[in-house]
């Protein structure tokens, strides 16, 4: 059985960007989002081996700690011509510093040592995991992606993380070049774009109540 989230939520997130989207797109379901950072709760190790497994790991912890469902995300860029990296690594990649830009630029340089210079030998995904874990150990898990192809040299300041490197496929656009409604794709604009709106279209359909109109 699928369970309903109603009431407050914690998003189990500690990165900006992330907490920002997520906001956008819980709004108009009426949930009470408070943030992970704003309970001072502690940032587990993301120990698991898939996107899904840290989703679930961070949703449990905020889910105990805080008494109340919580909502997680772990994502990132899959790069098939560097056999799925950075994939769970992709934030491990900008380091302490958080540096974006040296991240997309280590992806353009071994892709260049790999000889991938081409649209089709520079495809790669975002993948989106989400999950809502309550305090009795229900889990609710959804994933999604979006396939693309990476630019040299990135294009656009809008977004985060290695939006603008990344070209979803049927668009001219970088993710770095699209506003934030652009970028999800979400109804009634579309059926969603990014990753996470994706995930997030899957998510609502299990677990919220209808958007408030008006
Ligand atoms: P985590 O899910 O907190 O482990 O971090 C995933 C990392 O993947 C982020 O820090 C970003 O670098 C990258 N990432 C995930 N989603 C996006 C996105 O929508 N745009 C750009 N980068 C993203």
């Amino acid at each position: 059985m699928h369970r309903r989230i109603t009431g407050r939520l914690v998003i189990a997130t500690h990165n900006p960007g992330k907490l920002a989207e997520m906001r956008e797109l819980l709004a108009p379901h009426g949930i009470d989002a408070v943030s992970a950072g704003e309970l001072n709760l502690a940032e587990p190790e993301e120990t698991g081996d898939s996107f899904r497994t840290n989703a679930a790991l961070k949703a449990s912890a905020a889910a105990h700690a805080a008494g109340l469902p919580a909502f997680a995300d772990d994502s990132g860029l899959v790069v098939d011509a560097l056999d799925g990296a950075p994939g769970i690594y992709s934030a491990r990649w900008a380091g302490e510093a958080k540096d974006f830009a040296a991240a997309m630029a280590r992806i353009e340089r071994l892709l260049q040592e790999r000889g991938a210079t081409t649209p089709d030998k520079r495809t790669a995904r975002f993948v989106s995991a989400l999950c809502v874990a309550w305090p009795d150990g229900h889990l609710e898990e959804v994933e999604a992606t979006v396939d693309g192809t990476l630019v040299w040299p990135p294009r656009g300041t809008a977004g985060f993380g290695y939006d603008p490197a990344f070209l979803p496929d049927g668009h001219t656009r970088t993710f770095g070049e699209m506003t934030s409604v652009e970028k999800h794709g979400l109804p009634p604009l579309g059926l969603g774009l990014s990753h996470r709106a994706r995930a997030f279209v899957k998510l609502q359909a299990r677990c919220l109540k209808e958007p408030h109109l008006g």
